[in-house]
């Protein structure tokens, strides 16, 4: 079997005890099982949740905390915890971990967003398993990832992962809610997130079920936009995870090998660039960026709104709304100039194979 890069995600209570308290058992059986998958030669990257479910009993608190600083707290306590615990774990089959504290504000910063690919990459090149999780201590309410599904889809994504495997405690994805339907039925293979499938996760009005697992639908959605397949599911025992990938697991696959990886710069203007302007352009150029695949020339904008700076990402609107984004190669300043000249009928040909946006950095929407 050929090498893979496999992000797995484990969740709080696939970790922790209601009491607060990490559960060593389980602890062992994921890393016994991660330990197998690496022993086949395939990369391993871990998400790892758990860290306020693990710290919240320490401080004093009954159950697990509601406000933003006791969770904080609590996640600062418990992460270091459960780094421990990864360590102790880990050690026993000669594996190195890495703690990968990441807040939504590295992947929104173009350099951090690259660095931390870098890292991840020289950490798997070194043979590390890089244990990642969202930097609760530090994350502000309004700028997190949400969750860590959410997370777990970025990260594979980011390091062109061949699969994202979330592991939970329920097998899969049902047609209805097997919580209160017994005649649901699982889903073993979902090729894609079907319409019908993304009204579900956002809860409204559908036939399907997701009993419970919005979060990973979301998710997976994210990933398989990004070029990763997805498994949700569970298991136990130190084959769990190799079974996964060989594609006897319990629970969901969703997506087909079809899929192509999404390369950085697309992925980050798509995901993680915060826009700065719009651009609005004619019918030949919506034509021309939408179904050719060619980059935006500045011959078919016919307005430029917003103050950018070259390197900025910004909108672009055609004929009947937004149809994309990308990366300027000119300041606002510079495209107004070039649209005055435009309207004077001065040489706009000097500009007019020059491009504004590149294909490599256009996605659409
Ligand atoms: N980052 C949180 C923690 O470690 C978990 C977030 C989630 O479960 O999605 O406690």
């Amino acid at each position: 079997m050929e090498k893979k890069r496999i992000v797995v995600k484990i969740g709080s209570s696939s970790l922790t005890d209601t009491k607060g308290v990490i559960d060593q058992s389980k602890l062992s059986d994921h890393i016994a099982s991660i330990a197998n998958l690496r022993k086949k030669g395939h990369e391993v990257l871990l998400v790892s949740s758990g860290a306020v479910a693990a710290g919240f009993a320490k401080l004093g608190y009954p159950s697990r905390p509601v406000t933003l600083k006791g969770k904080q707290a609590a996640a600062a306590v418990g992460q270091s915890l459960l780094i421990q615990s990864y360590n102790e774990q880990l050690s026993k089959f000669g594996m190195i971990p890495a703690q990968v504290l990441i807040t939504r504000n590295d992947f929104s910063k173009r350099n951090r967003y690259r660095n931390a690919y870098s890292t991840l990459s020289e950490l798997l090149e070194r043979n590390i398993l890089p244990i990642i999780n969202e930097n609760d201590t530090v994350s502000v309410e309004e700028l997190t990832f949400g969750d860590n599904d959410m997370l777990s889809a970025l990260v594979s994504g980011l390091i062109h992962a061949d699969q994202l495997i979330i592991l939970t405690d329920i097998n899969g994805l049902y047609d209805k809610n097997p919580k209160d339907d017994p005649t649901a039925r699982r889903i073993a293979y979902l090729p894609e997130i079907t319409e019908e499938w993304k009204q579900a996760a956002k809860g409204s009005g559908s036939k399907v079920g997701t009993g419970g697992m919005k979060s990973k639908l979301i998710a997976a959605e994210t990933a398989l936009s990004l070029g990763v397949k997805v498994f949700i599911g569970k298991g136990t025992g130190e084959n769990k995870l190799i079974d996964i990938i060989e594609g006897k697991g319990d629970g969901t696959y969703i997506g087909s090998d079809a899929l192509t990886s999404i390369n950085s710069n697309r992925q980050w203007i798509s995901l993680h660039s915060t826009v700065q302007g719009s651009l609005y352009v004619d019918e030949g150029a919506e034509l021309a960026l939408v179904n050719k695949g060619s980059s935006l020339l500045p011959a078919g904008i016919y307005k430029v709104e917003g103050f950018f700076e070259k390197g900025n990402v910004v909108e672009v609107y055609g004929i009947n709304g937004i149809i994309g984004k990308g990366e300027v190669l000119y300041s606002s300043e510079e495209l107004k100039e070039i649209l005055a000249q435009k309207r004077e009928e001065q040489r706009i040909e000097k500009h007019s194979r020059l491009e504004v946006i590149h294909r490599d950095k256009w996605v659409k929407i």
